[in-house]
């Protein structure tokens, strides 16, 4: 069923978001792809994507911390697709700072980013999907949408947040043919959270392997999650 459709993923330019695009593209779904990176990558990923699956591929620049650029952002995929039928809120970062550390810029990027785009994003392209009678809003939160975790108010906090809107959006599109849904995941292997780690090591001053094995104890695999089985469409 996803033949043809269009999905826009955000922070598909690395990580899951990109496992994400490329399982949809597998499908036959056309892709927009959003994120950072250089002009080089971006190439080489839309090319890749088009080669490997013969679908449409378009990159979309945005900034989702700025409120311009998610305008232009949804006036851009207007201009793409007439329908959006499959939306996936996945771009994220994680700055981790103690509470008494963590400034109200980091706070407001993580609000910014994580929980005011998607619910922007929702917002747009919803009246489209309704019209159609066709939508899917997946959301991505963590782990960490459902417990707490030191040096992590403003992500558990947004993480949380998202869980809740997609709640109460599912409510609202229940009989719309449209759905809205959250994945929650561990721990992934992507430049995310090997970040996360280096910067855990750097001011705990332990080292990268003893955190690492200290952080998969936690999961009761005691592994990483594969990237691949984050993804939904798969
Ligand atoms: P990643 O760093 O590999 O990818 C993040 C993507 O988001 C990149 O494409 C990046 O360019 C984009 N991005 C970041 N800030 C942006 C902004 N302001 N505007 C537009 N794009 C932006 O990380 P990932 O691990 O693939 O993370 C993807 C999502 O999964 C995030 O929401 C993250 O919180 C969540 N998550 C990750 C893990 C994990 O262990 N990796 C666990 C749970 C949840």
């Amino acid at each position: 069923y996803l033949q043809g459709k269009y999905a826009l993923i955000t922070g598909s330019t690395s990580g899951i978001g990109l496992a994400i695009a490329k399982s949809l593209a597998v499908k036959g779904c056309n892709v927009i792809l959003n994120g950072f990176g250089s002009e080089e990558e971006i190439d080489k990923i839309k090319e890749t994507i088009q080669s490997d699956y013969d679908v449409t591929v378009h990159y979309c620049y945005c900034d989702l911390a700025k409120a311009e650029d998610i305008d232009n952002l949804v006036q851009e995929v207007f201009s793409l697709c007439p329908t959006l039928d499959i939306l996936v809120n996945n771009a994220g970062f994680q700055k981790s700072a103690e509470i008494e550390d963590l400034t109200i810029e980091n706070w407001q990027k993580n609000i910014d980013v994580m929980l005011t785009a998607p619910f922007k994003l929702i917002k747009a392209f919803l009246p489209k999907m309704r019209d159609e009678e066709f939508g899917r809003i997946i959301n991505v939160s963590s782990i960490l949408g459902s417990l707490g975790s030191t040096g992590e108010a403003a992500y558990c906090s947004v993480k949380h947040g998202i869980i809740g809107l997609t709640k109460a959006v599912a409510l609202e599109v229940a009989e719309a043919n449209i759905t809205c849904n959250v994945i929650c995941p561990g721990a992934v292997k992507t430049p995310l959270f090997m970040t996360y780690i280096k910067v855990m090591s750097e001011t705990s001053g332990i080292r990268e392997k003893k955190i690492l094995h200290e952080a998969m104890d936690k999961f009761p695999s005691k592994d990483w999650v594969p990237v691949e089985s984050v993804c939904f469409f798969s």
